[in-house]
C-alpha cells in the first residue's frame, strides 16, 4: 500500500511541518486547548508547489493541535517594482523585466511569502 506522504515533495513536507510546529507553539503560548483555524500565505514565486503544500499540510497536522483545524491557504500573486521608473506590475515569474521601460532592475515586493498569517485557537 502506498503511503500518502510519498506523493508530497520532501521540500513541501518539511515546510508544512514547520508551519504546524509554529502554529502549535503559538497556541501553547496562549494556553489553547486546540486550534480552530490557521491562515497561510503562499507566494506564487516562493518556490513551493501550492497544491503539494496543501496536501502535505493535511498529513502534517495529524496528531497535533491542528488536527481538526480549518486550514485556509491564500496564494499570493507576484508583484514587482521597477528600480528605474518606479512602475509596479504583476510578475508571473522571477526575472520579469519592467513592462514600461524594459529594465531588469526590478524588486519583488509580493509573491515570496510563505508564512503563517493568522491563527484562531480554542480556549
Ligand atoms: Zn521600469
Amino acid at each position: 500500500m502506498k503511503n500518502c506522504t510519498t506523493f508530497a515533495g520532501m521540500h513541501e513536507l518539511s515546510i508544512a511541518q514547520s508551519i504546524v510546529e509554529l502554529a502549535e507553539e503559538q497556541a501553547a503560548k496562549r494556553r489553547a486547548s486546540g486550534v480552530e483555524e490557521v491562515e497561510i500565505e503562499i507566494g506564487r514565486l516562493a518556490g513551493v508547489e501550492s497544491q503539494t503544500l496543501r496536501f502535505a499540510l493535511q498529513s502534517a497536522v495529524k496528531n497535533t493541535m491542528l488536527e481538526k483545524a480549518h486550514i485556509v491557504c491564500h496564494d499570493i500573486d507576484g508583484e514587482g517594482r521597477c528600480g528605474d521608473c518606479d512602475a509596479t506590475f504583476a510578475m508571473p515569474e522571477l526575472f520579469t523585466p519592467c513592462p514600461r521601460c524594459g529594465s531588469y532592475a526590478v524588486r519583488l515586493i509580493r509573491g515570496k511569502e510563505l508564512r503563517l498569517k493568522s491563527i484562531i485557537i480554542n480556549k
